[in-house]
């Protein structure tokens, strides 16, 4: 009996049934994990606790929804007396003393964590190679990004590793690296997953969300993640359903909006294909298309990319040498502690965003940058709230194209930030987006994406679920399919 690449629901059944014991699974999950070490999927293990906490379960056993599910955290949220690095030298040596609200409701219900995953410092990046721990590689093909930031959880899900993690999305980081890895991923709509906790990148956009096989893991995952937190002031108040209550809906009469202003000439052209044949089986299914026209979508990547620096560069402004993880060892004065300090212990690519970020918030230039591009943003949300009025979902492709090669886009970060073209919008407006396998190119996984109204996790899961019953995309795995 073997966990690899089975779901929450299958070792849930199998500990069930007794066919495996909770030591055994946790076991073989260190066992993969050792197996599969060249993935570089984790940075900190947490092995002795969680086969105590097996060890217990095996002794007391217990009907809590998650209980000794092996759940692997991306390396942002905080863990109690684990390391936490943000993927970033700077936080090195950083053991928080409590746990974010996140991972204190999954283990509440019963998860274990089994490690922290690896991923882009402090989140910033799409292909997991701006970690100070050295890149993920794809279990697709070991010289192919796995995407990012959240390419340690999707490498270790789609290599079987753990039946679901957890990721956060600032601009894509759950939906890109899901659809270059070949699993499913949903970033909720902002406020319903507490940010407690969470390392912070970009306040506005952060959201967290879970990555699984299948959109009904994702499902059971969300019903534990989320929860109204007083420690969190953006945390919405609003009333959470059962997220697996209308997986299947029948999709008779839905509306899937199609964005009529959508530039597909940039796209691989198989990417087209099959975008074009996961729309056709959804109208087999009842579903109809609707032209929807999202007219200031094309400014969603140059808003961002003000935005988000905007917020990083105050954010990260608390890592200074003094509170925080590691310190310059030969500062002679304070000044020179916070250069020393960050010179260090920033990599690239976070220096990159704090220098725009700085920019852009300078009193010069405030009006011009950053005050546009909330305007922008708030043009794109509108847009968003114009055609929800007539629509369920809309579908877009999740990537321009499958995983590229490691390094091949290092030297160009225009290029790294149009990798989350479609992604990003859902961000900015606030809305619940996810992405699900929906074809292979060359033995490459690629997603789809679907985009949900605010608050409507329930819909977007629910089409993704009914296509996950009519195909078999999800159950592609490097090694094949599964049977
Ligand atoms: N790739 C985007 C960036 O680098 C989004 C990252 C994310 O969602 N955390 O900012």
């Amino acid at each position: 009996m073997t966990i690899k690449y089975k779901s929450i629901k299958e070792i849930k059944n199998m500990i069930s049934n007794k066919e495996i014991s909770n030591k055994e699974v946790i076991q073989e999950v260190f066992s993969l994990i050792n197996e599969f070490q060249d993935l570089n999927a984790f940075i900190t293990l947490n092995e002795e606790n969680s086969i105590k906490k097996a060890e217990e379960l095996d002794n007391n056993p217990s009907d809590l929804p998650l209980a000794g599910i092996p759940i692997a955290q991306k390396d942002l949220f905080c863990t109690k007396g684990l390391r936490t690095t943000c993927g970033s030298n700077i936080l090195n040596n950083f053991i928080p003393p409590y746990s974010a609200t996140v991972i204190e409701n999954l283990e509440n219900a019963g998860c274990i964590s089994v490690g922290k995953t690896n991923m882009d410092e402090f989140a910033m990046g799409s292909s997991n190679e701006t970690s100070f721990f050295g890149n993920v590689k794809n279990p697709w093909g070991k010289n192919l990004v796995p995407g990012g930031s959240s390419g340690g959880a999707a490498s270790a899900v789609a290599a079987g590793l753990v039946p679901a993690a957890t990721g956060t999305d600032t601009g894509g980081s759950i939906r890109q690296p899901a659809s270059l890895c070949g699993i499913t991923g949903i970033k909720p709509t902002y406020g319903r997953v507490s940010r407690w906790g969470m390392i912070a990148f970009a306040s506005s956009l952060d959201q967290a969300g879970p990555m699984a096989r299948t959109a009904e893991d994702c499902a059971f995952m969300l019903n534990e993640m989320c929860s109204h937190d007083e420690k969190d002031t953006t945390s919405l108040d609003n009333e959470i359903p059962d997220f697996q209550e209308n997986l299947n809906s029948s999709l008779k009469g839905r509306k899937i909006g199609i964005v009529k202003d959508l530039d597909l000439s940039s796209l691989n052209d198989d990417v087209v294909e099959i975008y074009q044949n996961s729309l056709k089986e959804f109208e087999s299914m009842g579903a109809e298309l609707v032209d929807i026209s999202l007219p200031h979508l094309s400014l969603s990547v140059p808003a961002y990319y003000v935005v988000a620096p905007a917020e990083c560069s105050s954010n990260l402004s608390r890592f200074d040498g003094v509170k925080f993880g590691m310190r310059s060892e030969d500062a002679k004065d304070l000044e020179e502690l916070y250069v020393k300090t960050r010179s260090e212990g920033f990599g690239d690519e976070v220096k990159r965003r704090i220098l725009i970020g700085s920019y852009v918030l300078s009193a010069g230039y405030y009006d011009a940058y950053y005050k546009k591009a909330q305007q922008v943003r708030r043009l794109i949300k509108n847009d968003f709230e114009n055609v929800f009025k007539n629509i369920d979902v809309i579908m877009t492709p999740t990537t321009r194209g499958p995983a590229f090669k490691i390094g091949s886009k290092g030297d160009d970060p225009i290029q790294m930030y149009l990798e989350d073209l479609f992604t990003i919008s859902a961000n900015l407006a606030g809305l619940p987006a996810m992405s699900l396998p929906n074809g292979n190119i060359e033995n490459k996984p690629i997603g789809l994406q679907i985009i949900g109204n605010f608050l409507d996790e329930n819909t977007i899961l629910n089409f993704a679920h009914m296509f996950q019953n009519e195909t078999n995309w999800h159950m592609y795995t490097p090694e094949g399919i599964i049977q």
